[in-house]
């Protein structure tokens, strides 16, 4: 294979979509739209939506940060006045996937008119992914013991068919990584079978989320072995993000991540009209 592009403002420009990307109505952002809109219009990146985070959880910082109305506003209105500049800019979330609040979380999707949803999973106050609990949590315990609280619930994600697309995969490797580096991660491609089958049955799209390139893992969620795998069991649907929260992340690695999906096999990224019934 090729070697894969380092991050830069060289190799990360003249892409046709960024699909993750946070503003300043998200509580762990700064960044005003119109910072985003000019910064893809600088780059070359013609699209790209705004997933700001929705919470279910009353202890989650995004739980009631910004209403959807706002957050409706914001973007559509930046929509509006990038238009001309041949920016489109669309209304995207990502929701915080935890299986006990499944049916809040269908409610809120069947009531709002998104143009795009990401499920993901984070970790949570209840996780015992958190610092201050994970070395304890980890020792004594088996791999296939530590991942399975995140992996299992991103597989309730995906078979939940409530989102266009899964978001960081394994998103837990930056909880991991002083504990169970990604190297182990690398070395058991069997624990993602189960999430990369649920992808392919449901349609739901894979995203190549670049944050891990800039976080410790130094590596995409997921890696680019498991895009490869997806595209072999039958995947097609995949997205990409940066998932910036602030400016100078915008499209941060992504020239990494669309020549990892295209060293896979897979056509660039796009996002779709949203599934009918979701
Ligand atoms: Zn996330
Ligand atoms: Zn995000």
């Amino acid at each position: 294979m090729t070697a894969l592009p380092a991050p830069g403002p060289e190799a990360d420009r003249d892409l046709p979509l960024d699909a993750h990307l946070h503003t300043n109505l998200s509580p762990d952002s700064d960044v005003p739209i119109d910072a985003y809109c000019a910064a893809a219009v600088e780059r070359g990146i013609p699209e790209i939506a705004i997933t700001d985070h929705v919470d279910f959880d009353p202890r989650d910082q995004a739980y009631s940060f910004a209403t959807f109305a706002e957050r409706e506003r914001q973007v559509r209105d930046a929509a509006a006045r990038w238009a001309d500049r041949g920016l489109r800019v669309r209304f995207g979330v990502e929701v915080t996937y935890e299986s006990r609040f499944d049916a809040e979380i269908r409610e809120h999707l069947a009531r709002h008119p998104y143009d795009y949803a990401i499920g993901s999973v984070h970790v949570a106050a209840s996780s015992p992914y958190l610092a201050s609990r994970v070395a304890s949590w980890v020792a004594g315990r088996s791999f296939d013991e530590v991942v399975t609280p995140y992996f299992g619930e991103v597989e309730a994600a995906i078979r939940s068919e409530l989102f266009d697309t899964l978001g960081h995969l394994d998103y837990v490797k930056k909880y991991l990584v002083d504990h169970v580096p990604p190297s182990a991660f690398a070395a058991r491609p069997d624990v993602y079978e189960p999430l990369l089958r649920a992808l392919v049955e449901s349609g739901t799209a894979l995203e190549v989320n670049a944050s891990g390139l800039r976080q410790p893992p130094g590596e995409t969620y997921p890696a680019a072995p498991i895009v490869a795998r997806f595209r072999a069991l039958g995947g097609r649907r995949v997205t990409a993000g940066s998932d910036a929260h602030r400016v100078h992340s915008f499209a941060y690695g992504l020239g990494h991540v669309y020549a990892t999906i295209a060293a896979s096999g897979l056509d660039a990224p796009r996002l779709v009209p949203r599934h009918p019934g979701r």
